[in-house]
């Protein structure tokens, strides 16, 4: 089962997948990988840090970046743990391209999309939980030093909100949208409720 959580900075992801992962293995028994893009894996590492912290890229580069880390997630991570029978959490998946570079960036939503789904060789999600927040809440719970696209500009955020929005409304089945702006354990509630239906539990 391959779950993917999105939403803008500060909304929770990290938070909400390593409760779920928490309650998958010890409730449901389940094994749990949790990993994130980009960065899920070594080399993924080293692509997040130029992507996030190196010289500044026009939107093309960082999109062929983004999908070269997920080709390789899902080639070295995702698909042997799946085919393993593991549940895999990834905190961000093609659809943060999607949104990101294809609506934030203005490179054309159909075109990352098309990206993403070449460098995965057409790997979706089971199930993707969008943690909807304004982003102008969302920013201010970041703390430390904000990266680049952290300090890209509210229409920035503003837009790729919108393109999670329409994403999900778009594709009813594989979506759930929660109100990131309630409390933790109320969205995790959710979050379980969501995935324990998918799983049949
Ligand atoms: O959520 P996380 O902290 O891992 O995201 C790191 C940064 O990368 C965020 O600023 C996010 O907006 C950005 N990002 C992006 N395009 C992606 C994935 C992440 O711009 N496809």
């Amino acid at each position: 089962f391959f779950l993917s959580f999105e939403g803008g900075e500060g909304v929770g992801k990290s938070t909400q997948a390593r409760l779920l992962g928490e309650w998958l293995r010890a409730e449901l028994g389940r094994e749990v990988v949790l990993t994130r893009e980009p960065g899920g894996t070594t080399l993924g590492m080293e692509l997040r840090n130029a992507v996030l912290h190196g010289e500044d890229l026009d939107a093309r580069t960082e999109a062929l970046l983004y999908a070269a880390d997920r080709a390789h997630h899902v080639h070295a991570l995702v698909r042997p743990s799946l085919a393993r029978g593991a549940v895999v959490i990834t905190d961000r998946y093609l659809d943060s391209s999607v949104a990101y570079q294809g609506d934030g960036r203005d490179l054309g939503a159909a075109e990352v999309e098309q990206l993403s789904l070449w460098a995965t060789e057409g790997l979706l999600p089971d199930l993707t939980v969008l943690l909807d927040l304004d982003p102008l809440v969302g920013l201010t719970r970041l703390t430390g030093d904000p990266d680049r696209l952290e300090r890209a500009g509210d229409a920035f955020h503003a837009r790729t909100r919108q393109a999670f929005l329409d994403r999900a409304a778009a594709d009813p089945g594989r979506w759930r949208v929660l109100d990131a702006a309630r409390g933790i354990d109320e969205i995790q509630a959710e979050v379980r409720a969501a995935v324990g239906s998918a799983l049949g539990a």
